[in-house]
This record gives structure tokens, sequence and C-alpha cells, in this order.
């Protein structure tokens, strides 16, 4: 059974387990994504968010996800793209990895990405997509208590792109 998810929507509506937020080093919430699952939890996320004490690119904190369908927020801070020779590469795979081990950790079955580091970021989203996808797809191989992965993309263009790094994992393993 296919265990990947890639579809186009909202992640604050996403009835997983858990959904992943592409937060900034001090978890106090910013824009875009973060900004938008803020909304929707409310203010509680960021009472919880305070006791954290932020959080290092590459590195995931967990959060209960109040009044949002999904039980928890993994929150993740993705590298903010400096032209590629800054260990961004390494950094974004951290992320999926790291909040993956996390879910684990926790109990959760099912979980959902946004597209991390390739909107205020700036990462190109090929390259994000690439990362992405080899970093879950590896996971994945290794462990079989998550049951579904989700790549929420918010526009069409990133679904393509995430459509496409996954077709070239399917392809070459
Ligand atoms: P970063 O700072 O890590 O680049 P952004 O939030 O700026 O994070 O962008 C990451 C991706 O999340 C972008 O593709 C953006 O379009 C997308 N995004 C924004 N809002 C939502 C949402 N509600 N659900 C899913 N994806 C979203």
């Amino acid at each position: 059974m296919e265990r990947i998810h890639i579809i186009q929507g909202d992640i604050t509506k996403i009835e997983a387990d858990a959904i992943v937020n592409a937060a900034n080093r001090t978890l106090l919430g910013g824009g875009g994504v973060d900004g938008a699952i803020h909304r929707a939890a409310g203010p509680e996320l960021l009472e919880e968010c305070r006791k954290l004490n932020g959080c290092e690119t590459g590195e995931a904190k967990i959060t209960k996800g109040y009044k949002l369908p999904a039980k928890y927020v993994i929150h993740t801070v993705g590298p903010v793209w400096k032209g590629g020779d800054k260990n961004e590469d390494q950094l974004l795979a951290s992320c999926y990895r790291n909040s993956l081990k996390l879910a684990v950790e926790n109990g959760i079955k099912t979980i959902a990405f946004p597209s991390i580091s390739t909107g205020a970021y700036r990462f190109p989203v090929e390259r994000a997509a690439r990362i992405a996808m080899q970093e879950i797809s590896e996971f994945l191989r290794e462990d079989s208590s998550i049951e579904k992965v989700f790549m929420v993309c918010f526009d069409e263009g990133t679904m393509q792109a995430y459509m496409e790094a996954y077709k070239e994992i399917e392809k070459n393993g």
C-alpha cells in the first residue's frame, strides 16, 4: 500500500495525527504557513511555543494542535536559501528526518508536511522537492509505524514539483 500522498490544499484543514509547521527559530509565529497554523490553532499554541525556547535550524519540536483538526503540531525550522553552499540541502533533509523521528516517538501514524523552506526562505522548489521525497521515502523504508505521509502543497506549481520528484524516486529507488 502506498504511504506517500501528494495533495494540493491548506495544511490547517488536514485531519492527520500531526501537521508539520515550517517555523522560524523563535517558534513565536511568522507569516506563510506558520501564520496560518497559529491562526487556526488559536492563542494556546503560541503559549505552549513560548515555553520551548526556540528551535535550531534542521531540528524539530512538538506541541499539541489545540483548535486544529490535527492532534499535534511538529515545528521544524528549514534553512534560509543562501545559494546552496551553506549546508542548505543537509539541513532541509534533517527537517524531514527529525520531524518523522519525533512523530514515531509520539506514536503518530499519519503526518502532513508543507513545502518547507520554499516560501519566504526561497529554497528552489524542484531541489527542495527532491530532497523531501528522498528523505521521506528512505525513512519509510526503515519504519513501519507511520501509515501515511501527506505532502500538502499550497499551489499547483509546488504540487507539480513534488509529483515529479516522487516519480523520479519511484523509478530509481
Ligand atoms: P518558509 O519560511 O519555510 O519558506 P513559508 O510558509 O514562507 O515557509 O512557505 C512554505 C510553503 O508553504 C510555501 O510553498 C507556501 O506557499 C506554503 N503555504 C503557505 N500557507 C500554507 C497553508 N495554509 N497550507 C499549506 N502550505 C502553505
